[in-house]
């Protein structure tokens, strides 16, 4: 084969273009990405040599090796890893063929420069980061199990080359031809000996391979010698001394082990020994993954036993709800070989998993207790997970009671995230519930006719204004002995207690049932029932729910998908009290057959709809009946 001349995809000249000219300050990045990668092949080969050991060809060296070198301005990276077919070169080097690069793109743009070299890891740009401190890069490769190696060139520029090499063992080999700048002595020099080594201990001293580099010393009769030494400690992170780690290792660590590009917002590092023995070090990511509710996320941690991978996205160790956690376990206490059936009936993961749980909790609400903005800044991102905990688990009284404290909600004070017990503790002792709304936002909530009464005796109210907020408050009933009360249903009471009162409201009605019998039925299907109320104060009408079942909010949350299961049983409460309500009665008596009244109804129940967020089914024939009683 001759040596073929291809052109970069479009989209990887400009990933590769801002990989280089975004990186200002930590050009030296470079050699932990391409440390990064080497490390990535090493495992992928042993992985691959568990069941083929062939794929060894007798070579069991697994191990990295960096060369810089003064004289021909190189440094030159290389690993016994699985390597690379011809093709292969030209898919992961040549393309960009992850989905993501359109993201990346879009995000690299308006990201702030300091933040851009972090994107760079996530999106797997990392061999471009060659770039940044090479006029040219030349790969060589040859894949484990085949004959044949390739070479790979490249300027940076548009396009690259690719031909057959000899190459005697299996890997791959990276030559970069540094730019001058980068040659000679000082700080940024990376053909000097001192500053690689030094870097190599920052960033790559976990690596699980050892990564060797040439010692030159002078012998007893000053001779110089070359002596093969191993850089990093390779001793895994998680087992060295909490105390001694700095932030900047768990960072490191982090965004290599897990592709994550920024800090974890908070980590966790525990070792147990106990009934069971066991380190882990966890970590809550920065942000939300965009598709952490979806199908295609991949929750779980990592297992080691005795420092050793077992397996990736071990979903066995915790909840559901703790989806959002990354990170490893490593006891000695799991077999190496295990299979992922064989786990999930394990007594000792599940007593791992109970404890890691445990810890979880304790450490969210240490967060809530002593550091509250930091807590409101998880909320944001991980919030949803813990409410639709919640509702998953509505029959698990244990996992309500463990997350219902760590819950935050937006109430009618301030507006303000109050957790639960601190609603409980500024209620009044008068009050004997807890009071909740349910809203697209808490502008539309402080509007519901049903909220003026509470707001005149000064009731504090939970707006419940993300859709899951309401799920997970019917989940939980109730809260220190206290139930959980929605404005939005048809038991809401106030006066509950008040005889007297709840008797005029009966004789009421009774004297309105053939009224309250036509509205209905002027209203049609639409609603189930039609019925006066004392809740309200200067409004006309307000739509509720029944007691129990699907909430109007619940309905329209799955009505794209028209379950019926999730049918909200609607009442249209009239206030009798109205003087449309008044207009309402002398429009039946004077001919309940009439178009006038049936409008009214039909405007009525429109106007229940829209206080509540919902645009009525026929939207046209409501605004043609407004208008002809606007020119009336
Ligand atoms: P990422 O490592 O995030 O996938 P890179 O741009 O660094 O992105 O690498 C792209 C791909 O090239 C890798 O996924 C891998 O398949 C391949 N690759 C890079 N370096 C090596 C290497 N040293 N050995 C084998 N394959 C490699």
């Amino acid at each position: 084969m001759s040596t073929e001349t291809l052109e970069f995809q479009a989209e990887t000249k400009r990933v590769l273009d801002l990989v280089v000219n975004s990186i200002y300050t930590n050009k030296e990045i470079f050699l932990r990405e391409l440390i990064s990668n080497a490390s990535d092949a090493l495992d992928k080969l042993h992985f691959e040599s568990l069941t083929n050991q062939e794929i060894l060809d007798g070579n069991e060296n697994f191990e990295i090796f960096v060369i810089p070198d003064e004289e021909s301005k190189t440094i030159t990276i290389s690993d016994t890893g699985i390597g690379m077919t011809r093709d292969e070169v030209i898919a992961n080097i040549g393309t960009i063929a992850k989905s993501g690069t359109r993201a990346f793109l879009d995000k690299i743009n308006d990201t702030k420069d300091s933040l851009k070299e972090e994107l760079i890891g996530q999106f797997g740009v990392g061999f471009y980061s060659a770039f940044i401190v090479s006029e040219k890069v030349e790969l060589t490769t040859k894949k484990a199990g085949e004959t044949s190696a390739v070479k790979w060139t490249s300027e940076g520029a548009g396009e690259y080359t690719i031909e057959e090499f000899e190459k005697e063992s299996r890997g791959t080999t990276i030559i970069l031809h540094l730019k001058p700048e980068f040659c000679g002595d000082g700080d940024f020099k990376f053909t000097n000996q001192h500053v690689i080594e030094g870097l190599i201990k920052k960033y790559s001293d976990y690596i699980r391979y050892p990564i060797k580099m040439n010692f030159e010393s002078k012998d007893e009769n000053d001779k110089t010698v070359i002596e093969i030494r191993t850089v990093n400690s390779m001793k895994p992170l998680w087992t060295r001394n909490k105390a001694d780690i700095k932030p900047e290792e768990y960072d490191e660590f982090f965004r290599h082990q897990f592709h994550e590009w920024e800090k974890p917002m908070e980590i966790f590092h525990s070792k147990i020994e106990g009934t069971v023995e066991y380190t882990a070090l966890l970590c809550i990511p920065k942000r939300a993954a965009s598709n952490l509710f979806f199908a295609d996320y991949e929750p779980g941690l990592q297992l080691y036993s005795r420092h050793v991978f077992v397996m990736d996205k071990c979903k066995d160790f915790l909840p559901d709800h703790f989806r959002f956690i990354k990170g490893l376990v490593d006891s000695p206490d799991l077999p190496l070989n295990v299979s992922r059936e064989i786990l999930q009936q394990s007594h000792d993961v599940k007593k791992i998993g109970r404890s890691l749980e445990k810890n979880i909790l304790k450490q969210l609400s240490k967060m809530l207790k002593n550091d509250r903005e930091h807590y409101e800044e998880f909320w944001a991102q991980f919030g949803k997970s813990l409410k639709i905990g919640v509702y998953n688990n509505s029959y698990d009284e244990q996992v309500k009671k463990d997350l219902q404290d760590l819950l935050l909600f937006t109430t009618s004070k301030d507006l303000k995230l109050s957790t639960l017990a601190e609603y409980v503790e500024r209620m009044p002792e008068t009050q004997k519930k807890i009071y909740c709304a349910t809203g697209k936002d808490a502008a539309s909530i402080a509007k519901l006719p049903q909220l003026e009464l509470l707001r005149e005796r000064n009731i504090e109210v939970i707006y419940l204004i993300d859709p899951v907020d309401e799920f997970a408050i019917n989940a939980l009933v109730s809260y220190d002995n206290k139930e959980i009360q929605s404005v939005n249903r048809e038991d809401f009471d106030l006066d509950e207690d008040d005889a007297k009162k709840k008797t005029e409201l009966e004789e009421l009605s009774r004297s309105y049932e053939e009224l309250l019998m036509d509205v209905k039925a002027a209203i049609g299907e639409a609603v189930n029932e039609v019925r006066l109320t004392s809740r309200l104060k200067s409004g006309a009408v307000c739509l509720v729910t029944g007691a129990n079942g699907p909430s109007l909010n619940m309905e329209q949350t799955f009505s794209p998908m028209n379950n019926p299961f999730f049918k909200a049983h609607k009442i249209l409460e009239l206030n009798p009290n109205h003087t449309l309500f008044r207009k309402l009665s002398s429009l039946h008596a004077l001919d309940k057959n009439a178009d006038a009244f049936k409008d009214f109804c039909q405007l009525l129940y429109a106007q229940a709809l829209l206080i509540e967020g919902i645009l009525p089914e026929n939207p046209a024939d409501i605004a043609s009946k407004i208008a002809t009683l606007m020119m009336k």
